[in-house]
């Protein structure tokens, strides 16, 4: 008999999980919802496995992945926690934080996963079908946006399988994603400092509050992952930002009074805005025009993490 076609979709209901779980026990690829995008999920103890979530998404190696646990203790086996990662694990997990700590000495995580690195990047996300399949798997899960590097993020199964295709071996469909964006990461420093290294759905801001402290910037001759400079999320096709009034051969990204060809919230609400930004960068991708124009978006809250892709899109 042939083999099914790839990738396979799997139901979110627990024969899918069952199945997902079993694939990525054999090191297989399976894409995932989360409550930020879909991630491209491998086993993160295998080189193989993790050479082929760099392989699938045509990534540079030394671009570090984020792994993803069930709980705050399957954490603490693979980094070291001091006060402030207890204390933000406490207040945002399960949720939209990574925070890169120190790698734990002999923590069973291939080396591919944090490009050599002596840190690592660990989140426990939410989302009711990540957690089970990681909890039915059992092994901490490497997970990158399920997207060919340096593409649009996908928040639909479908993105998933357009961007991707055959190199994924199954894709669980959960639906559109919640919050839309990346996870927030942090990076919690040895001599008591944190820096932001990528804004996302959890505000700077809140964990500020969390920690009593600012961040402090990061210089760029001290960035260690590259991946965050880069331009990225790029559609493909010229994106013009700020943009109240379009030309007419642009696809018009519209917000709150800017009507625009499809919206990104009429209301003028922000984690609407950032749980539809991809699928209409997607729309605008697909659209007849050869030019896509974004409204302004206000730089607050969950805001500055729409700018902060809106300009890796339009670099
Ligand atoms: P993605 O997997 O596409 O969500 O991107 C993960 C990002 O996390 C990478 O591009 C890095 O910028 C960041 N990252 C992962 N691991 C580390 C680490 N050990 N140190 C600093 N940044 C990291
Ligand atoms: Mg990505």
């Amino acid at each position: 008999m042939e083999h099914a076609s790839k990738p396979a979709l799997l139901d979110a209901g627990s024969a899918g999980i069952a199945a997902a779980a079993r694939l990525l026990q054999e090191g297989s690829l399976v894409a995932i919802p989360t409550e930020t995008v879909y991630g491209l999920a491998a086993r993160a103890d295998r080189d193989e496995s993790v050479a082929a979530i760099y392989r699938a998404k045509g990534r540079p190696s030394f671009n570090p992945l984020i792994v993803h646990v069930a709980d705050p203790a399957a954490a603490r086996e693979l980094a070291v926690f001091d006060v402030r990662a207890s204390l933000l694990a406490d207040t945002f997990w399960p949720g939209a934080l990574t925070m890169v700590l120190p790698l734990r000495n002999g923590a069973p995580i291939a080396a591919a996963v944090t490009a050599g690195l002596p840190t690592l990047a660990v989140r426990c996300p939410a989302h009711p079908v990540m957690q089970a399949v990681i909890a039915k798997a059992g092994i901490p899960l490497a997970a990158p946006s399920a997207n060919r590097s340096g593409a649009v993020s996908p928040t639909e199964a479908g993105h998933v399988v357009q961007s991707l295709g055959a190199n994924v071996d199954a894709v669980i469909d959960g639906g559109a994603c919640a919050a839309g964006l990346e996870s927030t990461i942090i990076a919690l420093r040895s001599d008591g400092t944190w820096q932001l290294l990528r804004p996302g759905p959890i505000a700077k801001a809140r964990i500020a509050d969390v920690l009593g402290q600012p961040s402090v910037p990061v210089m760029s001759h001290e960035i260690e992952a590259p991946g965050q400079l880069a331009s990225h999320y790029a559609p493909g096709k010229p994106v013009r930002l700020n943009v109240a009034q379009a030309d007419e051969d642009e696809f018009h990204i519209g917000f709150g009074s800017v009507g625009g060809d499809a919206t990104l919230s009429a209301s003028g609400d922000l984690p609407e805005a950032a749980a539809r930004l991809y699928a209409l960068l997607h729309a605008g991708a697909a659209a007849p025009q050869p030019r896509i124009a974004v409204a302004p978006i206000p730089d607050e809250d969950v805001g500055a993490a729409i700018n902060d892709r809106l300009r890796r899109a339009a670099a």
